[in-house]
């Protein structure tokens, strides 16, 4: 029933061809947005299984997020090779670390950490620190950081020097809360994402045993997205690979998006050096997009500085596709007034036949999801939030988890999809068969739809699955952060777009402070936001709007500009803002710092009648509260003056 060999060569182009035929040894793909990277190694395992190279058991194919593992495994099953595992590095750890669990560690399995906040909290509470959600999101990152370049608490102080960090706090304070988040994770069995990697490696490095019986299961590695492995999971995959070279690496240095979290390019680009004789393939025609799209993202590398991108790494896109609709670029008064558009323009494209589901809304950080979800709600558009955080705290999923877990406990193996659908309609619960009116009530239904349907999707792949597998996959996917789907309108940040691709994406709140983002300082960091507008770019096959607002709120002083990356791209007409905003900037009152005589245009400093960066006789915690609020709040790099300020905030 499956195609013969040489049918999976079709649908190649010549260089994608020759990477799809080296099927051994060392191959290294290293190739711009769309240009059919993913599509070729699909395509090489699913020749090199149907060849007999290689059962396609033994195959390890690595990605970066769930979403894309199954797609791959999406791929590989319509070319005939459903076993292959596509997998997440965490993923593939941790199947193997249940694994061998019993053998290699003992005792009772670890829990996995749902959300490292909460430990890096109860960490830095231990310490008598206090700090707040910023602070904690920032440590957590930073001890993220630490453990992926696989630097100890004892020798963070210096190591963070050495790599020109700017750590959340004084090195001292992030070393005793990282330490203190250590031992906290081991009183309380706990497991996060880096050492799961790391017991793996420990393993495998400790055990003989172990590793040859890894080995032997898995001979031939593909890692996609490549560009973005850390240190630590590039000793996991030398550990994987031992002394044997079937490794094809896919990257895009231009899509390096998480430098910030430790990836290292330089295993991409220096890959040839490690493995002299590998085979080198460079892809440069475009598949995904129509050609003005690509030149949109032709023009964003070309503005790109030399920091990180070395000129031979530059990779030009040539358009294949035939031409499409002129890319959008709208700025507006402010930003409910953006989302209430954007949505109403999504709601046309549907009406004009896109399916939702191949619609995007893509914005730098979660937070401006909320605008977003309500806009589509209220223009009725069906959309899905990708990211768990939301999901899975929705009040009616904890309710499902909750029964589920206590019904799996008792579980006389019963049908499990009957089962989870007969669980989800009592009335405490309340799926039902048919959607409801109303938003609110629509929401419930839907994230309750989605668990029902999740629960068919893992019997129609694994038959014989239970109750307690259904649960233990839930519980995965609230740690791994992947909530399933409903078909509608995808949101989703930057980072969790690579990859993927849809007819139309909205590229939204491309303001300065926002993209780059505010703490973006160095030119390397810059550069790695610019790379983000890249990734989100490329993600376009026919639409691509773009827009911004100048106000956060109506009413809102603007002060917000338009993204730096958007210069060279958007036609040069006068701004909305030099049109009609004169008239509402000359009723704004000046007011001057008393101590340094500056124009002050932030709301905190205004209310103060001073800048909060000049000695002053105010009190230091209420004048750090306020740096605080501005940093939380401040997300463009002028906050806006009427953002209010009350007394009551001073006094909080
Ligand atoms: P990214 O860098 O964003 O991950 P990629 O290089 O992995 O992109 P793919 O996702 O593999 O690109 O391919 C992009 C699109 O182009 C897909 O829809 C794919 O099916 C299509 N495509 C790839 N190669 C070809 C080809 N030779 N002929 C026709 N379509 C192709
Ligand atoms: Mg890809």
């Amino acid at each position: 029933a499956f195609p013969p060999p040489d049918e999976l060569l079709r649908g190649l182009d010549p260089e994608q061809l020759e990477a799809a035929r080296s099927v051994r040894g060392p191959v290294c793909i290293l190739a711009g947005a769309g240009t059919g990277k993913t599509r070729a190694i699909t395509h090489r395992i699913a020749y090199a299984v149907a060849t007999g190279v290689v059962p396609e058991q033994q195959v390890l194919a690595v990605t970066f997020t769930t979403r894309a593992a199954g797609e791959m495994r999406g791929r590989l099953r319509a070319l005939g090779a459903p076993r292959v595992q596509a997998r997440t590095f965490h993923a593939a750890a941790l199947r193997q670390l249940s694994y061998f669990w019993g053998e290699a560690v003992g005792g009772p399995k670890p829990t996995l950490i749902d959300s490292k906040i909460k430990t890096v909290a109860a960490a830095a509470h231990a310490c008598g620190f206090q700090a707040d959600r910023t602070e904690l999101r920032d440590l957590a990152g930073e001890i993220e950081w630490a453990k992926v370049t696989q630097i100890r608490p004892v020798d963070y102080e210096t190591a963070v020097t050495k790599a020109g960090r700017t750590p959340p706090m004084p090195s001292r304070d992030v070393a005793r809360v990282y330490e203190a988040y250590e031992e906290l994770r081991g009183e309380r069995n706990l497991l996060d994402f880096e050492s799961m990697l790391e017991l793996t490696m420990a393993m495998i490095h400790e055990s003989p045993r172990i590793a040859e019986q890894i080995r032997r299961q898995y001979r031939y590695f593909v890692v996609d997205e490549f560009q973005d492995v850390n240190p630590l999971q590039k000793q996991l995959l030398d550990a994987w690979l031992g002394d044997r070279d079937d490794i094809c690496v896919v990257g895009d240095p231009n899509q390096t998006i998480y430098t910030f979290a430790g990836a290292t390019p330089g295993y991409l680009t220096g890959f040839c050096a490690t493995y002299p004789h590998a085979t080198f393939v460079r892809l440069v025609r475009d598949y995904r997009s129509t050609p003005q799209v690509v030149r949109v993202a032709n023009t964003v590398l070309r503005g790109s500085g030399s920091h990180t991108t070395p000129p031979e790494h530059r990779l030009e896109l040539v358009a294949q596709r035939p031409d499409g609709p002129e890319p959008v670029y709208t700025e507006y008064d402010d930003e409910p007034a953006e989302a209430t558009s954007v949505a109403r323009r999504i709601a046309a494209l549907i009406d004009s036949g896109v399916p939702a589901r191949e619609i995007a809304v893509l914005f730098r950080t979660n937070s401006q999801s909320a605008a977003y979800e309500q806009a589509l709600g209220d223009a009725g558009v069906p959309y899905t939030v990708r990211g768990a955080a939301q999901f899975f705290d929705r009040p009616e999923i904890r309710a499902a988890l909750h029964t589920l877990r206590g019904a799996a406990q008792g579980d006389g193996g019963a049908p499990m999809v009957q089962t989870v659908r007969h669980i989800l309609q009592q009335p405490q619960i309340g799926l039902t068969d048919t959607a409801p009116e109303g938003r609110q009530a629509r929401e419930r239904w839907e994230s309750l739809a989605a668990l029902a349907q999740l629960a068919e999707d893992i019997a129609g792949q694994r038959p014989e699955a239970t109750l307690a597998d259904f649960v233990a996959e839930l519980r995965a996917r609230a740690a791994t952060e992947h909530a399933p789907g409903f078909e509608g309108v995808t949101l989703a940040s930057l980072h969790a777009a690579k990859g993927l691709e849809w007819d139309a994406v909205f590229l939204v709140g491309l303001t300065e402070g926002m993209l780059p983002i505010v703490y973006a300082e160095t030119p390397e960091q810059v550069e790695e936001e610019r790379r983000l507008f890249y990734v989100g770019v490329t993600r376009a096959r026919e639409h691509l709007s773009m827009s911004w607002a100048l106000a956060r709120s109506p009413g809102g002083r603007r002060t917000r500009k338009p993204s730096r990356f958007l210069d060279g791209l958007r036609p040069a007409s006068p701004s909305l803002a030099a049109q009609r905003g004169e008239r509402r900037r000359k009723t704004a009152r000046v007011v001057r710092c008393r101590v340094c005589g500056t124009t002050l245009l932030e709301a905190a400093e205004r209310k103060l009648g001073r800048c909060l960066d000049c000695p002053s006789d105010y009190d230091e915690e209420l004048l750090e509260r306020l740096r605080q609020w501005r940093r939380e709040v401040s997300t463009a790099q002028k906050v806006p003056a009427y953002v209010v300020f009350t007394d009551a905030t001073l006094q909080a």
